[in-house]
């Protein structure tokens, strides 16, 4: 097992987080990092660093008007006369959440604030002076580690932080700025014609959805919470399930809240089944560990053992995997889950 993670990825410092109303404090952790690391370290794997590709190697996923804005963001804003501490929205724009629709023009005003609200989605997506960078830096170790599965290896982990699967072709949310696993399915696509994403989250990965959902080379599956009542809400239901040529190669697999192991395994069985028939030759799997039950803003019940269930699952279908970091915030289990996951998916 092959692991990147840069360690400018732990700059992103986000000081603000709104929620049901009231600003709390964040979830994304810096600390987050040093949990997951632990649990490669103690396993003897090393950490490499990702190498530099810059911005343009996340254009062919991003449309260059975000990308653009996510460079300039800090800067215009810690220019204004009076701000915050971060580059934080405070006005949304209507869009019509048609999914055929695939991205959204630029924002058609010049302000920082107009275009704070038209890029970033919610409000757990604040911009500090280091957030470009570390986003950045988690798209590169994305980048790194889909390299190793293109030459031929097996496995391959991305510490991605901050995480990317709630990132559109053109907006940020809930905690992501840029989709790294999209990222990396767009470059093993120059190596395998049929590439599948499995997002393990409590949360649907709506971002990851958005960006295939007109494709019919990348297969994108997403179990998580039941979003009638939980976050992302609006996307991640049943009948999603793609449109144009990518008809059919979404699967959206929703689980009750207080679902435990036992659900996310047959949950996982009915994935990889799809996967099978998909015929995929590499899979990716976004992997996030606040479905567990003490996840501070998850709704399941899953223990640190289910996430070796996971893992051994993932292992019998036998395919090239790579695995890229997405959620999970109960800072004393998460390195746990990681540690357990790993040791599921060696056997
Ligand atoms: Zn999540």
């Amino acid at each position: 097992m092959r692991a990147f993670y840069h360690p400018d990825q732990a700059l992103h410092d986000p000081q603000q987080y709104m929620q049901i109303g009231r600003v709390v404090a964040p979830k994304d952790l810096p600390v987050r990092t040093e949990k997951l690391i632990g649990a490669l370290t103690a396993r003897d794997i090393a950490i490499e660093q990702p190498h530099e590709v810059g911005p343009d190697a996340i254009r062919a996923v991003h449309a260059p008007y975000y990308i653009d804005f996510l460079m300039s963001a800090w800067d215009r804003w810690s220019a204004l006369p009076v701000h915050g501490v971060e580059v934080w929205p405070n006005t949304f724009p209507y869009w019509n959440g048609r999914p055929e629709e695939a991205a959204r023009p630029p924002c058609p005003a010049d302000s920082i604030i107009a275009q704070t609200g038209w890029y970033l989605g919610d409000l757990s997506v604040p911009m500090g002076p280091h957030t470009w960078l570390s986003a950045l830096r988690a798209a590169e170790t994305a980048i790194s580690a889909a390299e190793v599965i293109a030459r031929g290896g097996r496995s391959a982990y991305a510490l991605c932080r901050p995480s990317g699967h709630h990132t559109r072709s053109d907006r940020g949310s809930g905690f992501c700025y840029l989709n790294n696993a999209a990222i990396a399915a767009q470059h093993l696509r120059n190596t395998f014609p049929r590439v599948a994403i499995l997002d393990v989250d409590a949360h649907h990965g709506d971002g990851t959805q958005q960006i295939f959902y007109h494709r019919a080379d990348v297969l994108t599956i997403s179990v998580h919470a039941d979003p009638l009542n939980y976050y992302p809400f609006f996307t991640g239901y049943a009948h999603e399930t793609g449109l144009g040529d990518g008809a059919y190669f979404n699967l959206n697999l929703p689980l009750q809240p207080g679902s435990t192991g036992d659900a996310m395994a047959t949950a996982i069985d009915v994935a990889l089944e799809r996967i099978r028939a998909f015929d995929a030759q590499v899979l990716i799997v976004a992997l996030g560990y606040d479905a567990h039950r003490l996840d501070p803003i998850g709704v399941l019940k899953l223990e640190v053992e289910d996430f070796g269930k996971i893992g051994a699952q993932i292992r019998a279908a036998g395919l090239p995997t790579l695995i890229v970091q997405e959620g999970g915030y109960a800072i004393d289990v998460i390195g746990d889950c990681l540690g357990a996951f790993l040791d599921g998916l060696g056997g």
